[in-house]
């Protein structure tokens, strides 16, 4: 059974007025009558991540401050951070959807939660933590970071559930697999987003920590993660519909995607009162899954985030998406998961790019190198260079890791 359509459209209609009174942005531009059917959505504008930054601090906020209990906010690229508020009802329904996302790997009060999602202004950390109380697991609240203390703790306490990014999974496995004597782990489940990442790195992350891993979704402008998470199946991601919408929309002409065609992510949040937004252009690709899942969720699914529109490099007339160099690096025995894109631009104004990538120890590095970028001139039709460096000599990220070094940027 999905969520029934009428029931969307009502929260919407309440949304639009509860809205249209309270921020100016968007008593300008929602319609002033109610939609009759959620087809006439597609004609309401977007909201983009720049009007975050024209009506920073608290122009998109839709509560006095006597009903704002908490603020979170995510760095921006350039210039002012992005910023999202919460009422006492708005974190009861954060807590509930983190909830649910704990759920989907049968967390239960039984459990201990390694939380080393950053605590602080970013959402990850207090809303794993909310979700993991609510539901009574022992919460080890290290936050990111000091992965030697993560190693220890995750031993000496034996934590089932761990929630990070997927590249500091990726870090704690590989600082896990350097120690001497080992206690074996009770790791079960773990919760990893923040960041795209592929099948390849869910291997890699599973054998390496001995866990189910779960893709989780959700972003600051929405108010964190719960948006989004997988079921057993891991066949996508079930949207929580009955707090958000979700639309799949053409990034270049903004029109809905046609049914199996990927498109950019655009969600609207159906509940939330300090900080809603409407028709969000989220800026990853993803294709939206009407079919129902094994699981027998009401809810539908996105695909898994296969990149950003704004991750997505373009050399020399490619389109490359870090993620396709991922999932090619990571099928190649030998090679891991620790890679780094540099994009520059030579004298002559031709644009290059070049591969750094982490090996095994005691792998043939030359043999490697050469066997990616053959792989990657088959797959994406573009001549790369491809290093092939020793373990441990790219940078270890705490959080979001950085994949793409775009040189092009500071000389071109
Ligand atoms: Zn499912």
């Amino acid at each position: 059974m999905a969520v029934a359509e009428r029931t969307t459209l009502d929260k919407l209609n309440e949304l639009f007025s509860y809205l249209r009174p309270r921020v100016e942005f968007y008593g300008k531009r929602l319609p002033a009558q109610p939609l009759t059917s959620l087809d006439q959505l597609a004609e309401v504008p977007f909201t983009v991540k720049d009007d975050f930054r024209d009506n920073y601090p608290a122009g998109l906020l839709a509560v006095p401050n006597q009903e704002l209990v908490r603020l979170h906010m995510s760095s921006g690229t350039t210039g002012k951070p992005v910023v999202t508020g919460y009422t006492r009802g708005d974190l009861e329904i954060w807590a509930e959807c983190m909830e649910r996302v704990l759920r989907m790997g049968d967390v239960t009060a039984d459990d201990v939660v390694q939380n080393a999602y950053g605590y602080g202004l970013f959402t990850g950390g207090l809303g794993f933590h909310l979700g993991a109380e609510r539901i009574g697991c022992t919460v080890v609240p290290t936050s990111s970071g000091v992965t030697a203390r993560q190693v220890m703790l995750l031993q000496d306490l034996g934590a089932t559930v761990l929630a990070c990014t997927p590249s500091y999974a990726l870090v704690l496995a590989e600082a896990l697999a350097a120690e001497k004597v080992r206690q074996p782990l009770k790791l079960r489940v773990g919760f990893f987003g923040a960041e795209p990442w592929t099948e390849g790195m869910r291997r890699q992350i599973e054998s390496g920590l001995g866990l189910e891993a779960f893709d989780i979704f959700g972003l600051t402008e929405l108010g964190g993660p719960g948006v989004a998470v997988e079921c057993h199946e891991h066949e996508g991601l079930h949207v929580f519909e009955d707090h958000f919408l979700a639309e799949s929309v053409d990034p270049e002409t903004g029109r809905p995607s046609r049914p199996g065609e990927e498109g950019e992510l655009v969600l609207t949040s159906l509940t939330r009162r300090a900080s809603p937004i409407v028709r969000y252009r989220t800026r990853d690709l993803v294709m939206l899954i009407d079919e129902p899942c094994a699981c027998g969720s009401p809810f539908r699914r996105i695909s898994k985030l296969r990149g950003r529109t704004d991750d997505m490099l373009i050399v020399r007339g490619v389109n490359v998406f870090p993620s396709m160099v991922e999932e090619i690096l990571l099928a190649i025995p030998g090679l891991t998961g620790n890679y780094q894109l540099v994009v520059d631009r030579s004298e002559k104004r031709h644009d290059t790019m070049q591969v750094l990538v982490e090996s095994e120890p005691g792998a043939n590095r030359e043999h490697l190198a050469l066997a990616a970028q053959e792989r990657i001139k088959e797959m994406i039709g573009l001549t790369a260079e491809v290093t092939v460096l020793s373990k441990g000599v790219l940078p270890r990220s705490e959080g979001k890791a950085k994949r793409v070094v775009d040189r092009r940027e500071t000389t071109g």
